[in-house]
C-alpha cells in the first residue's frame, strides 16, 4: 500500500478554532497511525479574507500541541511550495489542461450579465446557475477576446445529465444529479484559483491519500470528484468530520466567538487536556478509556470510529478532563503553571509550594486559582454569621470560646508548622471535651474569612504564618464580642 499522506490545509483567516484543531489532529493521527506523512499547506488564495498574524497562531498551535508536520512552508519538502499563493502558475497550467480536454472553458461574461442571470433565476424561483454561454464561443472569438485583454475566468464544464457519486468514509455514498452542478469557476479574474480548484490540484500533486476536513465541505465533494475524473486522477479517500455543536441547535462557530484554542489556554486549560478532549469530539476508542496522550492516540486512532452525528462541545466534561491532567502534573510542574495566577492576587512572600499542594487537587482550570487564594493576601470582610454552622453545632458563644482559648496556644508555638498547629487545636478539642468541628470550624473561619476555602484551619494557618494567623484570630474575637 502507498504511504499514507494527509494534510492540514488551513486558510489563514483568523484564530485557530477548535474545529480546525480537531481536523489537524485527525489528519495527523490518520497518517501517524500508519507511519505516514503529515503535510502542512497554507490555503491563502482568498486574499480578501487573509488576516495578518493568523498564520503565526496556527504554527504556534501545531507546535505547542505537538502536531509536528513533515512538510510545509517553513521546512520545505519534495512538493514545495506549500503556500497556494506561490503556486498560481501551477493552477493556471492545470486549468489550461482541462480546457484542452474540453473539461473547462474561458468565460468572459460581465458582472452585469451574471447578475441578470441570477435575478432571472430568482424571479423564476430557480437556483441560479451559469448558462454555459461562453462554452459555445468559437476558437477565434476566444483568441480575439484574450488578445484584447478582456477579463476572464475559467470554468469547469460539468455535464448536465447523469449523476455524480462520491464515497465518504464517515458519511457513506452520496450522489447528486449533475443537473445541480454549477460550472464552477476554477480560475478567477485576478488569476487566482478558487479554493475548490486549488485544493484538488494540490491534493493530487502533493500525493494526499486521505483528505480530512470538516463536514461543511461535504456538499462540494461531487464537484471535486468531477475534477479528479476530468483530469483522470485517482480520487483520494475522503474523511469528513462531524460538526462540533455548542448545543443541540447551534454550531460552535467563529462568528459566535466560541472556543478558539488560544481562548481555552487563556481560560486556564492545559494544552494536552484540550487536545485529548478534542480527539473525543466525534471519535471514540471503542473502550471506556478517556485519557490519552498524543502518543497513545496515534496508536489507537482508527478513523473508521469517527461518528457522523454532531458532537457537543461540553464545558463540564472538558473541565473534568482538565482537572485530571492537572492532577497528573508533578507538584513542581503544577506550581510553575500556577505561579502567574498566584501573583495576580498575592504580593506577600508566601510558601507557594504549600499553596500548590492545596490547589492541585482542587482546581479544574487554572483561572479559578486567584479567587480561591486571595484570602492569603488579605482577610476578606466577612459576616459573623459564618461562624454559625448547624451541622458543626457552632454558635457565637462557643466560637468565641474556641478563639479565645486557641489564641494563647498559638502564641506559645515556637516552631510554626502544620503538626504543631494541629496538635494545639486537638489539645483544645480534648480540653473542651467537644467534637472537632466546634473547634475547627471557628478557627478555619477566622483565618480564612470565607465560607469555603482550599484546605482547612491547619493548612491555612501554616501558610499564613504565626503572626498573621494570630492577628486574624484576634479579629475574629473582636467580631464575636460584638455579637454578644
Ligand atoms: N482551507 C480550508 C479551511 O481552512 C480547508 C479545507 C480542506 O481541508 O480541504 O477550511
Amino acid at each position: 500500500m502507498a504511504k499514507i499522506r494527509t494534510r492540514f490545509a488551513p486558510s489563514p483567516t483568523g484564530y485557530m478554532h477548535v474545529g480546525n484543531l480537531r481536523t489537524a489532529l485527525y489528519a495527523y493521527l490518520i497518517s501517524k497511525h500508519e507511519d505516514g506523512d503529515f503535510i502542512f499547506r497554507v490555503e491563502d488564495t482568498d486574499q480578501e479574507r487573509f488576516v495578518e498574524g493568523a498564520l503565526d497562531i496556527i504554527y504556534n498551535t501545531l507546535k505547542i500541541t505537538g502536531l509536528k508536520h513533515d512538510e510545509g512552508p517553513d521546512i520545505g519538502g519534495p512538493v514545495e511550495p506549500y503556500v497556494q499563493s506561490e503556486r498560481t502558475a501551477i493552477y493556471l497550467e492545470y486549468a489550461k489542461k482541462l480546457i484542452d480536454k474540453g473539461e473547462a472553458y474561458y468565460c468572459f461574461c460581465t458582472k452585469e450579465r451574471l447578475d441578470a442571470l441570477r435575478t432571472d433565476a430568482e424571479a423564476k424561483k430557480q437556483t441560479p446557475k451559469y448558462d454555459k454561454h461562453c462554452l459555445h464561443l468559437s476558437k477565434e472569438e476566444i483568441e480575439e477576446k484574450l488578445s484584447s485583454g478582456i477579463p476572464y475566468v475559467i470554468r469547469q464544464n460539468n455535464p448536465t445529465t447523469g449523476t455524480t457519486t462520491f464515497d465518504d468514509k464517515i458519511y457513506g455514498t452520496i450522489s447528486v444529479d449533475n443537473s445541480e452542478l454549477e460550472d464552477m469557476v476554477l480560475i478567477k479574474s485576478d488569476g487566482f484559483p478558487t479554493y475548490n480548484f486549488a485544493n484538488v490540484v494540490d491534493d493530487h500533486l502533493m500525493g494526499i491519500t486521505h483528505v480530512v476536513r470538516g463536514s461543511e465541505y461535504l456538499s462540494s465533494s461531487p464537484k471535486y470528484n468531477r475534477l479528479y475524473e476530468a483530469f483522470g486522477w485517482e480520487i483520494p479517500i475522503y474523511v469528513h468530520c462531524p460538526p462540533i455543536m455548542k448545543d443541540a441547535q447551534h454550531k460552535l462557530s467563529k462568528r459566535n466567538g466560541d472556543a478558539s484554542f488560544e481562548d481555552l489556554i487563556k481560560k486556564g486549560y492545559l494544552k494536552d487536556a484540550v487536545l485529548n478532549y478534542i480527539a473525543l469530539l466525534g471519535w471514540n476508542p471503542g473502550t471506556e478509556k478517556e485519557i490519552f496522550s498524543l502518543k497513545e492516540l496515534v496508536e489507537v486512532f482508527d478513523y473508521r470510529n469517527i461518528n457522523k452525528s454532531p458532537s457537543i462541545f461540553d464545558d463540564v466534561k472538558l473541565r473534568w478532563m482538565n482537572s485530571e491532567y492537572i492532577k497528573m502534573l508533578t507538584l513542581d510542574e503544577f506550581n510553575k503553571m500556577a505561579l502567574p495566577y498566584y501573583k495576580e492576587v498575592i504580593t506577600k512572600d508566601l510558601d507557594f509550594m504549600k499553596i500548590s499542594e492545596l490547589m492541585q487537587t482542587r482546581v479544574e482550570i487554572l483561572t479559578q486559582i486567584p479567587e480561591l487564594i486571595d484570602l492569603f493576601e488579605d482577610l476578606p470582610e466577612y459576616s459573623i454569621d459564618m461562624y454559625l454552622h448547624k451541622k458543626m453545632k457552632t454558635t457565637f458563644e462557643n466560637s468565641l470560646e474556641t478563639l479565645e482559648k486557641i489564641l494563647p496556644k498559638f502564641e506559645n508555638i515556637t516552631d510554626w508548622n502544620l503538626n504543631n498547629i494541629q496538635n494545639s487545636c486537638m489539645e483544645l478539642v480534648e480540653e473542651l471535651g467537644v467534637k472537632n468541628g466546634i473547634v475547627l470550624w471557628p478557627i478555619r473561619t477566622a483565618v480564612s474569612g470565607k465560607q469555603s476555602s482550599p484546605g482547612g484551619a491547619f493548612e491555612i494557618a501554616e501558610i499564613l504564618g504565626k503572626e498573621e494567623t494570630i492577628r486574624r484570630i484576634k479579629v475574629g474575637i473582636e467580631k464575636l464580642q460584638t455579637a454578644k
